[in-house]
């Protein structure tokens, strides 16, 4: 599904309603594809099979339409393609890069405590405020793990980070920034500093990171445009992508709507969704407008 002319998307995921910052997004993305000659595609992450709802995911069908925004194909729904991310699992593993970690979130933290504790210095976070994961089910013995994943204990897969920077040592990782001009730069990424990532969840057989790139990958998309509270993550993104044998799309993050508190828009917060707003009886012209799309 590789095509010539550029390819955009928002990926939307329906464990909440869509506010303005999603509109922002959507907006940002219909405006570059234009100036660029390129077709928008819709993805609904919807991995987690806890957290997202049908009527959430309606009411993002719904509301992007009234905003009045098309999309060039039907969306892709990622809870229809776990073989493909499967599949990546898969070659990741054959590469001797996962390993299942059985830790639960309260031994990640005692043991980053004891790590502390130890060494009298704060533990490395990653780019999110987290903790890296200091290794432990790394020093498990082989019959071991074996023998927890017989009787089935629930666990995560891990990258080995530091072997799949090993593997692509040389290599020279980075994407290509672009802005609202088409004006190019070249980023260096780190992806050692989010440490032994998650792969696969354990209730969800793979995550955020994985899926994004895999299906970036299988619907051609070329530009990447997204908040940049993702631009850090987009480091782990070009790893798997060279790792899996993937294109790097060109990336473009854009800023974040605050709300009155200074904080950023976002579901869990009761940020008005463009649900109520329409119900309201706000107009889409009023919300383009608002948003700085005239
Ligand atoms: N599904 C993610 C979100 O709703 C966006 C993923 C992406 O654009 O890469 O925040």
């Amino acid at each position: 599904m590789v095509s010539s002319s550029p390819v955009f998307r928002f990926a939307p995921s329906p464990n909440g309603r869509l506010h303005l910052g999603h509109a922002y997004s959507a907006l940002v993305n219909e405006r570059l594809a234009a100036r660029f000659g390129g077709e928008l595609l819709l993805r609904i992450e919807d991995i987690d099979r806890i957290r997202c709802r049908p009527e959430f995911e309606q009411s993002i069908h719904d509301d992007l339409a009234w905003l009045g925004i098309s999309f060039s194909a039907d969306a892709r729904r990622q809870s229809e393609h776990f073989d493909d991310y499967r599949r990546a699992l898969d070659r990741l593993d054959a590469m001797g890069l996962g390993y299942p970690c059985f830790c639960s979130r309260q031994e990640v933290k005692d043991a980053v405590k004891r790590r502390e504790a130890e060494a009298g210095t704060p533990w490395p976070r990653d780019p999110d405020g987290a903790a890296l994961y200091p290794g432990t089910c790394r020093l498990l013995s082989e019959a071991d793990v074996q023998r927890r994943l017989e009787a089935g204990e629930p666990h995560v897969l891990r990258l080995a980070m530091d072997r799949a920077l090993a593997r692509t040592a040389g290599e020279g990782l980075f994407y290509r920034l672009f802005d609202d001009n088409g004006e190019e730069r070249e980023v260096t990424v780190d992806p050692a500093r989010w440490g032994d990532v998650v792969l696969a969840r354990k209730d969800v057989p793979t995550s955020y990171h994985l899926s994004v790139v895999v299906d970036d990958a299988l619907q051609g998309v070329s530009h990447v445009v997204r908040g940049e509270d993702l631009e850090a993550a987009t480091d782990v993104h070009v790893l798997l992508q060279r790792l899996l044998g993937l294109p790097t799309p060109r990336y473009h993050f854009h800023r974040l709507l605050i709300d009155e508190t200074g904080q950023k828009l976002a579901k869990s917060r009761l940020s008005r969704s463009l649900t109520d707003l329409r119900a309201e009886g706000v107009t889409p012209e009023a919300i383009r407008r608002q948003l700085g799309f005239t």
